[in-house]
């Protein structure tokens, strides 16, 4: 399998050279130009207004930053659970990745579902552009301008500039492959860099709208490489690079976010310990020695990840990262360790992450430049 993957790698790595070679002939994708008319972005009301701000940091209110949607998981069954546990707005990041025979996704899920619902329930959802396609499972796609790349960042563009869509996720560039216990099996290793051509017109989209762009990629040494590389190009961009800087160290953590003033991390599942979890919170699917966590085994913040917190109390989200409809099911069950990591916080980076950065981010542009 690695050597295939390799192999494959090398192919492209051979074809994106010779394409790369005549770089200065792409031409650029066919974006509106930014004398185009735009929507303002909708308005959301800032929850810092919201009385419950006012209460115990157990009833303070949450934005679910990372979340998927699935065609099967209703607007109010959503709602139904986000009100059992306080969860006043959610992120949908639509999950387009459908079942395979090789693959088990519960996905199916779209823009349009994701924008029916937040048109349904204005202050509780915030749709993204999904990135989570089927197509973008391919290599060659990040390095050249197929039919399919142009049209999806022309329709991206398109969605930004209605002012209905907040952001653009999650881009998925280095993905370990994983089977749960739920019988999800999601197959691919993916490994696509950060500065690819595409990534960088995603990034142009990002700073144009002022909208974040979320990105999945485990922080193997070429992987922070090429992220680093893509935020020195980008510096407008707004890169929420997703659970926690790909298990970054706290270190690296926090010497890129102090470099880079655009870069944000959510915590995306990165809560979550002990026996029997399946997340990102453990070294699951498997351990790296680029490996770090947010938490002990009994959900206590690692001193060290504390410290970079409070250092940077306005770069981080909340995210339960629940992926699959049949993992909503069990929502409710993971806002708990949330609020106890609230508790290990002061009161200011509890609140700032629990709802006043994104608070802060999507009020952010107007829906244009
Ligand atoms: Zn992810």
């Amino acid at each position: 399998m690695l050597r295939c993957i390799s192999r494959r790698h090398f192919l492209w790595a051979l074809a994106a050279a010779s394409v790369l070679g005549c770089a200065r002939q792409f031409q650029p994708l066919d974006l509106a130009p930014t004398s185009t008319p735009t929507t303002p972005r909708r308005a959301l009301k800032p929850l810092s207004d919201s009385p419950q701000v006012q209460g115990p940091t157990s009833l303070i209110p949450i934005v679910d930053f990372h979340t998927h949607l699935q065609k099967r998981i209703t607007a109010e069954d959503l709602v139904r659970r986000m009100d059992e546990v306080l969860v006043t707005r959610m992120v949908l990041m639509p999950l387009y990745y459908g079942d395979t025979p090789r693959a088990t996704n519960d996905g199916e899920g779209s823009d349009e579902q994701a924008l029916a619902y937040a048109r349904r329930y204005p202050e509780r959802f915030i749709p993204f552009v999904g990135m989570q396609r089927p197509e973008l499972v391919d290599y060659g796609i990040w390095h050249r301008p197929t039919s399919f790349a142009r049209r999806l960042v022309r329709e991206t563009d398109t969605k930004l500039r209605t002012g209905e869509f907040f952001g653009m996720g999650e881009f998925m560039l280095r993905f370990y492959p994983y089977t749960n216990k739920f019988g999800i099996v999601a197959p691919s290793d993916m490994d696509y860099p950060a500065d690819s051509y595409l990534m960088r017109r995603f990034a142009d989209l990002s700073a144009r709208y002022k909208v974040p762009m979320v990105v999945h990629a485990e922080a193997e040494p070429p992987v922070t490489d090429a992220m680093i590389r893509l935020l020195e190009a980008h510096p407008d961009a707004i890169l929420v690079w997703a659970h926690n800087c790909g298990r970054s160290s706290a270190q690296s953590i926090a010497a890129m976010l102090a470099r880079f003033p655009n870069l944000h991390a959510d915590l995306g599942g990165m809560v979550y310990s002990g026996s029997g979890v399946e997340h990102y919170g453990v070294y699951f699917p498997r351990r790296t020695p680029w490996m770090h966590l947010v938490v002990d085994e009994y959900g206590r913040l690692l001193p060290e990840m504390k410290n970079v917190f409070e250092t940077y109390p306005d770069r981080f989200f909340t995210g339960t990262d629940i992926a699959h409809a049949r993992v909503y099911e069990r929502y409710v069950q993971h806002l708990p360790r949330w609020r106890f990591i609230f508790q290990q916080l002061s009161t200011d980076t509890a609140r700032k992450i629990a709802y006043g950065n994104a608070d802060r981010l999507f009020s952010l542009g107007g829906g244009g430049p």
